[in-house]
């Protein structure tokens, strides 16, 4: 293949993470000469590589919850999903169920509300059911959430949880890399090529349309239509050519701690766990193999977030204050819990819309797309997610709207409204990122 063929593309997707790996398979399987650049040595390691993996189907609105829902089905048929021989080293879904505890705040009814709307089925517990299936946790109301050098933290609760939903279905992928490759292997089955080690300096743009982009070398890469999906750098490459102009939605990069904490003697999380999602405490914990909890913040108050400019420049380890701040309030939920000195655990960024939205539109550019402000949400919906750009990508390449044409999920032929990730939308109210 000569240079001027490499070099060229029908699509370019900038960024192999879920999403651009996700994106390449539903494009090049629908026929799409594609090609994927990533400034990494290997797929997936970016925020996919640090994401908790959790597949869970309760969200603050229907649509999300049917996304993730339609997501499930190819997460629970992986390897025919991708279309991927018995011989292939795939990254495999842990069903171990969501509890989500109500503490009051209204999100358990606005997601008990979007789950009945979207279909998805649930339970809903009362404390004495909770009890019943995890006795480790203690059900006492510790929250709001406040700091844990505040003496209110100790003080011992009187009032009692009103109970939770619980939705069995949801899981875990524990290697959210391997999911990744897995998606670009399944693309390049289709025909996609992938150039790693290869950065992209600035999108090219010629009068009111996209042409390409040109690398950190100064090389040029050329096509129809380039697809912007690199996670917390998506914002800056964008913005450095105006194209976030007409964005009604804001968006900045929040760095995450996850936190890896033993189990407590006695207690076997492959027999006993379960993905916990604590409003009251403002946690979030699922089962990590060895036995372990792995989580961190539920990512929804501001003053608990850290927000990050340069997405290069982050501490990668985890802080006394977040080790400390995570393991005791997981600790007030499970009294036995014993804390290690020693400090564990994975830190990631993502970007993230202020509506917990992400943005999958195309730009006031003529073939340029954006996959950008995931929300730290959106590893568990990256398969339909795939498709779902697809048909953004094909609908506007035809010089139509694709907010005014329906999109039919693969898995499910539910019909989706894609004007809810839309730029041009006015930020959603009520919405959680957890
Ligand atoms: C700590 C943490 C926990 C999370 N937990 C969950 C969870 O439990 N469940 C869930 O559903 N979601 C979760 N998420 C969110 C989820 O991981 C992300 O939404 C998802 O991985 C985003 O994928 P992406 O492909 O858009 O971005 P990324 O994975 O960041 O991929 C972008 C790629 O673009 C490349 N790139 C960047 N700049 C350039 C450039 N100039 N040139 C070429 N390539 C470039 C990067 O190298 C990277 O590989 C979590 C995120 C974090 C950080």
């Amino acid at each position: 293949m000569g240079t001027e063929v490499e070099n060229r593309a029908e699509v370019l997707i900038i960024g192999a993470g879920v999403i651009g790996a996700s994106a390449a398979f539903a494009l090049a399987k629908s026929g799409h000469d594609v090609l994927v650049v990533d400034r990494n040595s290997g797929v997936g390691d970016g925020s996919t590589g640090s994401s908790a993996g959790i597949i869970r189907v309760h969200a603050s609105d229907m649509q999300s919850s049917a996304l993730a829902a339609d997501s499930l089905t190819a997460w629970n048929n992986w390897r025919d999903f991708l279309g991927a021989d018995s011989a292939e080293a795939l990254a495999r879904f842990v069903r171990c169920g969501s509890l989500i505890l109500d503490a009051g705040t209204g999100f358990v009814d606005r997601a008990a509300a979007a789950m009945r709307a979207a279909e998805v089925s649930f339970e809903e517990w009362s404390s004495g059911e909770v009890e019943e299936n995890f006795p480790y946790f203690d059900l006492h109301r510790f929250g709001p959430p406040g700091p844990i050098d505040d003496d209110e933290f100790w003080s011992e609760p009187t009032e009692f949880l009103r109970g939770a939903l619980y939705t069995p279905q949801s899981g875990y992928v524990g290697d959210p890399t391997l999911a990744a490759v897995n998606l670009m292997q399944a693309a390049r089955r289709e025909g996609a090529r992938l150039r790693p080690s290869t950065t992209v300096a600035r999108i090219d743009v010629e009068g009111a349309r996209a042409v390409g982009a040109t690398l950190a070398d100064g090389s040029r890469l050329r096509a129809e239509a380039v697809l912007l999906a690199a996670g917390p750098h998506s914002d800056s490459l964008a913005s450095a050519i105006g194209a976030t102009a007409d964005f009604r939605v804001r968006t900045r990069r929040i760095r995450e701690e996850l936190v890896h904490v033993p189990a407590p003697a006695g207690l076997d999380l492959a027999l006993q766990g379960v993905h916990l999602v604590d409003g009251d405490l403002n946690i979030n914990f699922r089962p990590e193999s060895g036995n372990a909890f792995l989580g961190g913040s539920n990512g929804d108050l501001a003053e608990e977030q850290t927000v990050i400019e340069d997405p290069d420049e982050f501490n990668p380890m985890v802080t006394p204050g977040g080790w400390e701040r995570a393991t005791l309030r997981l600790a007030r939920r499970i009294p036995t819990l014993g804390i290690p000195r020693a400090r564990t655990g994975v830190v990631g960024l993502y970007d993230a819309a202020e509506d917990w939205l992400p943005i999958y539109d195309r730009t006031c550019f003529d073939g340029l797309f954006v996959a950008m402000a995931t929300s730290g949400t959106q590893f568990k919906t990256a398969p339909i997610v795939g498709e779902l750009l697809r048909h953004v990508i094909e609908t506007e390449l035809d010089g139509r709207d694709h907010t005014a044409e329906p999109f039919l999920a693969p898995t499910s032929g539910r019909a989706y409204s894609t004007a809810q990730f839309s730029r041009l939308r006015d930020p959603r109210q009520g919405q959680s990122r957890g």
